[in-house]
């Protein structure tokens, strides 16, 4: 029997990383529903290639075009966000990659939770802006959150040889990013195709620019967080910049297991598809002996303060993260614009956090409000 994948977000990084891990199995999957929010061009080139039923196109202006091209090909092909919630719910989908850009992932994400699907989670602005809503309505209709965030995947894997042991910590490796060696003065003046030249991973511009201020990472212990019911306290961001390790955990004994790897996003794709086989993705070995070594360092939170705001918005709780998140949203928009510089974005999340109006319990119309709210206010510090 195939397994039946809904890619959401099948255009960006992730989306074209899983069609490949697929492109290598065409007997193990099936691709039933593919979306994008406006990539027209590889979203029909896709739809043909893998022979895929259902296509929405999020923007609903980009339609007509999806549309001629591809019914006559017998595809059916639908509009808008609300068309993706009803049909990642759909019979017959097995797993719901996950792979939209920010907080626009979270309705498709919470409709195939509540219909009890297995979702594949790359998008993690949707545990970081509602972690208790999505962890608790998976819990309620017997969804499941499988990682594909490299990070989450390692700690994941590393957990299959816990038994039933506690974690003491989790370290969260992190590369540092393009700016690791950069005194603040010289990253102050960073433009956006700088901190787009990531030295290791091959990843989508706005999740680029999040590791290059380390936001990603501040965000990554937030869905730590929620994906393995970790205190603030128990997760500890290493920086690793030769990203082999993927992250590790401690247990009370000071024993600590690794997942090792190259850095290559088809990996935990793989793992997430075919779990817990596990398939050849084509990506490169490790070679130890010619590795050299691989180093460590503290993070500087000085140099790179949107990690320390993410671990002040996670201490809060309630709705502080999904602030962060939103303004962080219309930040890194703005910055890769060229509408403002490196140290506006950390700037922007503080302000957020200082000026927010707090719910210690946030109900999902809470987020939504939040959201919202943060966002327009986040958007006229910039215009
Ligand atoms: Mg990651």
């Amino acid at each position: 029997m195939k397994r039946k994948i809904a890619i959401l977000g099948s255009t960006g990084s992730i989306g074209t990383q899983t069609l490949d891990v697929i492109r290598q199995h065409r007997d193990l999957f099936e691709v039933v529903l593919i979306s994008a929010r406006s990539s027209v061009g590889l979203l029909i080139a896709q739809a043909i290639e893998f022979d895929v039923p259902h296509v929405v196109i999020c923007n609903e202006a980009r339609y007509q075009d999806v549309a001629d091209a591809l019914q006559p090909h017998g595809v059916k092909v639908w509009a808008g966000v609300d068309s993706l919630c009803d049909l990642v719910g759909m019979d017959g989908v097995d797993i719901v990659v996950g792979a939209m850009v920010g907080f626009s992932g979270l309705r498709p994400t919470l409709a195939a939770l509540k219909a009890g699907k297995v979702v594949a989670l790359a998008n993690k602005e949707t545990l970081v802006a509602a972690g208790s809503v999505v962890t608790k309505l998976a819990r309620e209709h017997g969804g499941v959150i499988l990682p594909v965030d490299s990070e989450h995947s390692a700690i994941f894997q590393c957990l299959l040889a816990a038994g039933d042991n506690p974690v003491e910590r989790v370290h969260l490796t992190a590369s540092g990013g393009p700016f690791r060696t950069w005194d603040r003065q010289k990253i102050a003046g960073a433009t956006a195709a700088q901190a787009l030249k990531h030295p290791n991973w091959n990843m989508g511009n706005k999740v680029t620019i999040d590791s290059a201020t380390m936001m990603n990472k501040g965000f990554e212990v937030i869905e730590a967080k929620w994906l393995f019911d970790l205190t603030p306290d128990q997760i500890n961001v290493v920086v690793h910049p030769e990203s082999i390790i993927h992250s590790m955990v401690e247990f009370v004994d000071g024993a600590v297991i690794a997942q090792l790897g190259c850095p290559d996003m088809r990996e935990p794709i793989g793992f997430a598809l075919s779990f817990p086989q596990r398939l050849t993705v084509g990506n490169k070995k490790l070679d130890f002996a010619t590795l050299g070594g691989l180093t460590f360092e503290a993070p500087d939170t000085n140099r790179f303060p949107c990690l320390g705001l993410a671990f002040e918005a996670i201490r809060r709780g309630g709705n502080a993260p999904c602030a962060l998140n939103a303004a962080n949203e219309v930040a890194v928009a703005a910055y890769l614009k060229g509408l403002i510089s490196f140290y506006d974005i950390a700037k922007i999340g503080e302000k957020a956090l200082s000026g927010l109006n707090f719910a210690a319990d946030p109900s999902l119309d809470d987020i939504f409000a939040t959201n919202s709210e943060v966002a327009a206010i986040a958007d006229g510090y910039i215009h």
